[in-house]
């Protein structure tokens, strides 16, 4: 819902945008940071190996396995969760430092994550984004030549898994055309 809670005494709210690997939630994230400055992207911790083009800082905080442990143990983390391999997870202190400033704060999450943050932040509100069709989100992922078989592999199952959960998520928009998505979004965020 759109109110605020006990968790969050000032107008800030959290949104959780969450769909498969090669939806391409990254791509309409990036056009709706474009267009409303005023968002404020969670840039997350990850043990996965950076891409090329990826940057460590904007794309994710990408650390060793032993660090991640460590601020796990430490409590850092909003949320975080193992996918395909890998560890991700939200930094704490950053996003409840701008949803207390009263700032629109993203986090782009896979399933178990936005579980999590459904658990500990009810108000938060949660996007679900769905491929037009599984053959077509397979293509997206191959497309990504740089990850293994065994990688692919991994996302397309977890891939079948997530879609299975989407309506869970307080609304589910399908990323056909993107233009039409990206306006979909705004609605939805700005409506
Ligand atoms: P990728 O390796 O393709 O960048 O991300 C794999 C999956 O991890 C995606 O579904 C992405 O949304 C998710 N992810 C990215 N950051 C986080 C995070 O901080 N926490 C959780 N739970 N998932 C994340």
């Amino acid at each position: 819902g759109a109110t605020t809670t006990k968790e969050f005494p000032s107008s800030g709210r959290l949104i959780v945008l969450t769909g498969p690997s090669g939806v391409g939630k990254g791509t309409l994230l990036r056009a709706l940071l474009q267009r409303h400055p005023e968002l404020y992207y969670s840039v997350s911790m990850t043990t996965r190996s950076p891409r090329p083009g990826e940057i460590n800082g904007k794309h994710y905080y990408f650390v060793s396995r032993a660090k991640f442990e460590q601020l796990v143990a430490q409590r850092e983390f909003l949320e975080w969760a193992e996918f395909a391999g890998n560890y991700y997870g939200t930094p704490r202190e950053a996003v409840l430092n701008q949803v207390g400033s009263g700032k629109l704060v993203v986090l782009e999450i896979e399933l178990e994550g936005a579980r999590q943050i459904r658990t500990s932040f009810p108000s938060a509100h949660s996007i679900f984004i769905l491929p037009p069709s599984f053959d077509e989100l397979e293509k997206r992922i191959r497309g990504r030549a740089q990850d293994s078989e065994a990688a692919i592999a991994r996302r397309l199952q977890r891939a079948q898994e997530e879609i299975k959960a989407a309506d869970e998520f307080d609304i589910k928009i399908v990323n056909d055309d993107f233009e039409t998505t990206v306006k979909a979004l705004e609605a939805d965020l700005f409506g």
